[in-house]
């Protein structure tokens, strides 16, 4: 596979950065899980760029505006950057339920716009999520699906019906760990 096509696809919240039922509403609530950036920053150094997905209903509900979801980004990407990461792009979805949009995971429209832009191969590309919903989004249009246990990943994992092959890792140091691994045999 030459790198420009190696990509690794990751939810937001619960996954890069600790989650809230509250919601994510300000850069000062967004806080990366201990050790997320730097497994960015691993999976680059193997070659591999990183796109995130992520729902972002409140901005539909008025929670917080586009600028403020954009200071949240400057604050992940520096964050990242300070330990030698880097994210390609973020893809959100800024809609409710009720606007029936086509990119709110479990819909796949935003991994189907990763898809055109990085003319990537979904079967060859890891999508890490904590919630089903990231997991269905990936599994329609085949990407190997990869549950962690942060976030909501431990009730996620309780609930089940997870999509087949789903494989379940402790956090995203411990899929990236695992994931370069299986890549080196
Ligand atoms: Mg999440
Ligand atoms: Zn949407």
């Amino acid at each position: 596979m030459t790198s420009a096509k190696k990509l690794v696809v990751l939810d937001r919240d619960g996954v890069i950065n600790v989650d809230s039922d509250a919601f994510i509403k300000t850069p000062d609530e967004w806080i990366a899980i201990p050790g997320s950036l730097e497994a960015i920053a691993r999976l680059n150094q193997a070659g591999y760029r990183v796109a995130v997905a992520t729902n972002q209903s409140g901005i539909g509900r008025g929670l917080f505006d586009m600028a403020t979801l954009n200071a949240m980004h400057e604050k992940m990407h520096r964050a990242a950057a300070v330990l030698g990461g880097r994210i390609d792009a973020v893809f959100f979805c800024p809609h409710t339920a009720e606007d029936q949009c086509e990119c709110r995971k479990p819909k796949p429209g935003m991994l189907q716009a990763i898809v055109d832009r990085f003319e990537i191969d979904p079967a060859a590309t890891p999508t890490v999520g904590d919630s089903l919903r990231d997991l269905q989004a990936g599994a329609a249009l085949g990407f190997p699906t990869h549950l962690v246990l942060t976030g909501k990943g431990k009730k996620t994992l309780a609930a089940g019906g997870l999509p087949e092959g789903t494989k379940v890792h402790d956090d995203l140091k411990a899929f990236v760990l695992s994931f370069l691994a299986e890549q080196q045999e």
